[in-house]
């Protein structure tokens, strides 16, 4: 039975040398047949980035397709698979075919007060800010007020999208096979007239975020690398989302192993 396959690269020299690799490798097996439309699975070469346009090319149709990510710069936290061990890559495409490993993601809904909706999937995270002025922000948990926030900025991420904005922002690490998302404030207001909670929170799969904007004018909204910034937004709500990202387990590395390798040990 043939498998489709996309590839997705970036176009950096090393990218395009791996690309062309991997592309006379495929063609050498008759299994494997490279495509642009519907594929099976969707293979990257490149870094997280572009794992994460990969993905947001074919979220429309998660259900069917597993991804797999080479990296040709330093080890990714979606990009499993080096340059130089394309062969067994190839070679496993065929014996595990049927093996792959999900993560959860973020839904993700704008609503405008003209009564608008606009609707997306965040594989790392959204993030919410006011440019030069202090965002001021009704965040409701459930349905029920949690905090009025003011300051920068939020964020809102998955566990794989944890190690990635969410890191930087003082967010905890959250090992991807839990349910769950995370909010993490950015540069918050704390002082005697105006408090927040001040610290990140983990939220359930049967809980929601809905941030209500109370300050007019235009917010800087971003999902993963998009920019979705626009006026008129009264509220974005956020759940951990149906749909779910599969990767081609092909070769699985310890999460926590990852971690250490990504920011703490130095070569
Ligand atoms: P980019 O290529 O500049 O990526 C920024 C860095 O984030 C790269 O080193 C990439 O490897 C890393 N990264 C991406 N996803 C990650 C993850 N899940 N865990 C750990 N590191 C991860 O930018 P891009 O290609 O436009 O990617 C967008 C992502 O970059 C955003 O989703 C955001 O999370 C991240 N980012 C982070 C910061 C920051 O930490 N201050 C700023 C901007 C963007």
């Amino acid at each position: 039975m043939t498998l489709r396959i996309a590839i997705i690269h970036n176009n950096e020299e090393k990218s395009l040398t791996v690309y062309s690799h991997l592309l006379s490798l495929l063609e050498e097996n008759k299994d494997l047949v490279v495509v642009e439309q519907n594929p099976e699975l969707v293979i990257t070469i490149g870094g997280d980035g572009t794992l994460l346009s990969a993905f947001h090319r074919y979220n429309h149709k998660l259900d069917e397709v597993r991804f797999l990510g080479v990296h040709t710069g330093h080890l990714g936290f979606y990009t499993d698979w080096r340059d130089y061990e394309l062969e067994e890559m190839v070679n496993s495409l065929c014996s595990d075919r049927d093996k792959s490993v999900s993560y959860p993601l973020l839904d993700v809904v704008i609503k405008f007060e003209d009564g608008r909706q606009k609707h997306f999937l965040a594989m790392n995270e959204s993030s919410v800010r006011k440019g030069s002025s202090t965002m001021v922000a009704d965040v409701y948990i459930k349905d029920e007020l949690f905090e009025r926030f003011r300051g920068d900025g939020l964020s809102i991420s998955t566990p794989t999208g944890s190690t990635a904005y969410n890191k930087s922002v003082g967010g905890a690490v959250v090992h991807p096979s839990i349910n769950a998302l995370q909010l993490a404030e950015i540069a918050s207001l704390n002082n005697r007239v105006f408090r927040t909670l001040g610290s990140p929170s983990i939220i359930g799969p049967r809980e929601w975020i809905e941030i209500f904007l109370n300050t007019e004018g235009k917010h800087m909204v971003t999902i993963d690398q998009l920019d979705v910034s626009g006026g008129g937004i009264q509220s974005i709500q956020y759940k951990i989302a149906k749909e779910r990202i599969h990767f081609a387990s092909y070769k699985h590395m310890h999460f926590w192993h990852r971690v250490k390798d990504a920011f703490i040990r130095e070569d």
